[in-house]
């Protein structure tokens, strides 16, 4: 999926933080809405539960994602890990900004292995959860996952050039 600019402004359909009541920046609101609309792309016949994520990577492209069930449940993907694997296939090594929406409310928060696999990828990321309607809630990943197990526990300083990428040296 490539950018798709918003064409109305962000005052048009104010999301609000719920913590701070203040409207979403434009970014986050554009990420926001997007996560909304990909909720839509998800194939979820099993668990009803359709979610829908929105990210934004350090070179301003945006990746959307959905949950993809199957009949064999483990082979589930949820809608974060299916937009970053996007991401990171187009080339994407750091994410900034993702959003995610669920059909609860208060909004969902993502399961414990999206999280891992953000910690990968969007470490410093602005995280936007939210619901079809309503306000959302921002939060980091170092509240959704402290101490998390992260990639320099594993790089070294011989570290090769795909690692360096993950230090935002690369692409
Ligand atoms: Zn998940």
């Amino acid at each position: 999926m490539t950018h798709r600019s918003s064409a109305q402004p962000a005052t048009d359909r104010e999301i609000r933080d719920v913590a701070t009541g203040q409207p979403l920046p434009p970014l986050l609101h554009d990420l926001a809405e997007q996560a909304r609309a990909a909720q839509a792309l998800a194939y979820a016949p099993y668990s009803h539960f359709p979610v829908g994520a929105a990210l934004r990577t350090e070179d301003g492209r945006v990746f959307v994602g959905a949950n993809v069930e199957n009949a064999s449940y483990g082979l589930t993907v949820c809608a974060e890990r299916t937009a970053v694997f996007q991401a990171v296939l187009a080339g994407a090594r750091r994410i900034k900004a993702i959003a995610i929406c669920t059909n609860l409310s208060p909004p969902a928060a993502p399961c414990g292995m999206c999280r891992q696999t953000l910690a990968e990828f969007a470490e410093e990321a602005e995280i936007v959860l939210l619901s079809p309607s309503g306000p959302a809630q921002q939060t980091t990943l170092s509240a959704l996952l402290p101490l998390a197990f992260r990639p320099s526990a594993l790089i070294t300083t011989e570290s090769s050039s795909q690692a360096e990428d993950v230090h935002g040296a690369g692409k």
